[in-house]
Order: structure tokens, then sequence, then C-alpha cells
């Protein structure tokens, strides 16, 4: 996967890059980043990569030019079919949907706005999607790349040391939650909920298996009814759920 970063801050993407998967991708060739700095596309170092927003109000927002000439050098290098995408709390928020599909881009170039925001005419002319990671707003379209870059990566094949330990993960896990899981040292003094589940110490996969499909259900109806609401249960899921469910009612 190549991401090309449209941003007036890339400094900020020095951390993610130098630690964990994202890291470990570069390193492994999996994934490719780069750059393209705003500032760099300006006529000179005294002229400015944004301006006061026409109609007045208040507020400045980035200049279309500096950013049209970062796409289309980032797009230049990049070649044929590139995704560009624009961080924007008025995208489509992220799901896993969404992701599968982003995935099936191998090229991207994330533009990362700032201040107000960027001129609506790069939206208008030059995106092909904007994505927004919530009903918030932040300062900049830095940190929800990032996001977006870690969801990515975590599902870029050969990432993940064995793929199952992604698919377990909550949502990717059928669209449920993942189960509890617990390591050494099998009891924790001076806590009082402090074992192990026996199940998961006993050695039987087809059972552990079980127990965490029953653990997940159980989880998700707790945390998150909304996703049980949307799931069609086979019917072994439904014999566990509902075991899980009486078990839990009756010692609560
Ligand atoms: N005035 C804009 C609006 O209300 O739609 C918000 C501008 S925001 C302060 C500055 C930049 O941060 C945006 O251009 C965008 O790139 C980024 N941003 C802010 N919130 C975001 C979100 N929830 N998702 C993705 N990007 C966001």
């Amino acid at each position: 996967m190549w991401i090309s970063i449209i941003s007036l801050f890339p400094e900020m993407f020095k951390t993610i890059i130098k630690y964990g998967l994202i890291h470990k991708s570069i390193k492994k060739k999996l994934l490719n980043i780069n750059f393209w700095n705003p500032r760099d596309f300006v006529k000179n170092k005294f002229s400015k990569v944004d301006s006061p927003i026409y109609g007045g109000g208040g507020g400045v927002i980035l200049k279309a030019e500096p950013l049209i000439k970062s796409i289309s050098k980032a797009k230049l290098e990049m070649r044929n079919n590139v995704k560009i995408i624009y961080l924007s709390p008025q995208g489509k928020k992220i799901n896993i949907s969404y992701i599968k599909k982003l995935l099936s881009y191998n090229k991207m170039i994330l533009l990362c706005g700032r201040y107000k925001g960027i001129d609506e005419r790069v939206i208008n002319n030059f995106i092909d999607e904007e994505v927004s990671i919530g009903d918030y707003i932040l300062s900049g379209g830095e940190l929800p790349a990032m996001i977006l870059i870690d969801i990515l990566v975590r599902q870029i094949p050969g990432v993940l040391n064995t793929m199952s330990s992604g698919n377990t993960d909550s949502f990717f896990n059928n669209g449920l939650l993942d189960s509890p899981h617990y390591t050494r040292p099998r009891i924790i003094k001076n806590v009082k909920k402090n074992t192990v589940p026996s199940i998961l110490l006993s050695g039987n996969h087809k059972k552990i298996k079980e127990w965490r499909l029953q653990q997940s259900l159980g989880m998700t109806w707790l945390k998150r009814p909304d996703l049980l609401r949307k799931k069609k249960l086979t019917k072994k899921e439904k014999f566990l759920f509902n075991k899980f469910k009486n078990s839990y009612l009756k010692n609560k």
C-alpha cells in the first residue's frame, strides 16, 4: 500500500512511523508513506498557505493552489489508480465495511485540512472521498489520517503475526466484540476477581473456541447491544448466547 500525505505538519507523523505495526510494515516494504507540504508550493517564503474566508465571519482556510499543486505532484509520482481522500468531519464515518473498501485501493492520497478547513473548490474538483473519524471537530486532519493508516495497516496481509489475531478483534470478529483475554500469573494476589477461567487452562481447543464465541456474544450483548441486534445468530450461537445470558442474569 502506498499512502501520500498532504499536510502542513508532516512532523506530527514521525512517531507513528517510528513505532509499532506501521514501522514494521514500512520496514517489510508492505507500506510506503511519503509527504507533501503545501508550504513548499507557495510562491516564496512570505506567501501564505492560508487566507481569510470570503464573506467575513472570521477564520482562515487552506488556499486552493498550494493544495492543488501538492495533489498534482503526489499523483504524478504515484501514477494511476490513486484515490484522493480528504479527512473531514463532513465525510463518511469510518466503519468496517468502509475500511474493507479502502483496502482495495493500493494507492491513496490523504489530504489533511487545518483551521476552518480547505477551499471548497479543492473538494469539488479533486477529492474522490471525504472520510470522517466521528461526529466531533479536531484541529486538523493529521490525527484522523494517522488513525486511518493504523486501521488499514492492521488489515494488510503479512503485517500482523497471524491473520487470526486480527480476525478475532472486535468488529472484525463477525461483527461481535472480542472475548476476554488473560495471561500470567494465574492468580493475582489481593485482587477480588483474581482467577483465570479454568477452561482457558484446560488445553481443550474445541472447548476454548466455544467459550470464546460465547463470551464474544455475551460481551457484545452487555456492552454493544446495538451490534448484537444487527446480527443474525446461528442455532449454535443462539444456544451459547442463551447459556451466557441465563447464567449472567442468575448471578447478577
Ligand atoms: N469548519 C470545518 C467543519 O465544520 O466542517 C471543520 C474544520 S476542522 C477545525 C480542521 C480540519 O480538521 C478539517 O479540515 C479536517 O481535515 C480535520 N478534521 C476535523 N475534525 C475531523 C473529523 N471528525 N474527521 C476527520 N477530519 C477532521
